[in-house]
């Protein structure tokens, strides 16, 4: 038997209510430079979403095409061969419906969260994202999604350039 919780006990903090001062709180501004590299297949990986466009690597030994790309293949143990584009489609290979928002707070309209396999790529290799434009329960594992896009000027080289997946028909 399973019984959903429909309440829960205490009193929910949000980010607002810290930024408020409404709960004890201590803030300090560290002082942290530092660089951080991407690496090589990332980089050009996130360059290319500012573009509008998905980008693999293939290994001509095992013949795998891997998103996001790698620059070594970890089945054949040697450096991968070739940068390949896929589409900004695919269909869902696993997912979960979320109530955490990014700051770990507890939201009230659930956030699907999956694993797209991107057309293109190799059977089971996929990236995450966030499903719109579709109710959770209408969701289904094999569902065919697309990438809806930010306008290109709002892109930064992100994975958010990207808002979200939506399904198409089929
Ligand atoms: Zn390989």
């Amino acid at each position: 038997m399973s019984a959903k919780i429909k309440k829960y006990a205490g009193e929910r903090i949000k980010t607002a209510d810290l930024r408020a001062g409404k709960v004890p709180v201590v803030r300090w501004r560290p002082k942290v430079r530092y660089a951080w590299s991407t690496g090589i297949a990332m980089s050009r990986f996130l360059k290319e979403l500012k573009n509008g466009k998905i980008i693999a690597r293939k290994c001509h030994k095992c013949n795998r095409i891997v998103v996001p790309p790698r620059m070594y293949c970890e089945m054949c143990f040697r450096p991968t061969d070739e940068w390949v584009y896929v589409k900004d489609s695919g269909i869902i290979n696993t997912y979960s419906i979320s109530y955490l928002a990014a700051d770990a707070t507890r939201t009230d309209k659930p956030t699907v969260v999956a694993v797209i396999e991107i057309d293109g790529a190799s059977k089971g290799i996929g990236i995450v994202h966030i499903i719109g434009e579709a109710k959770p329960k209408d969701v289904t594992f094999g569902m065919k999604v697309k990438a809806v896009w930010k306008p290109p000027k709002e892109r930064t080289g992100a994975i958010t350039d990207i808002k979200y997946f939506k399904p198409v028909e089929v």
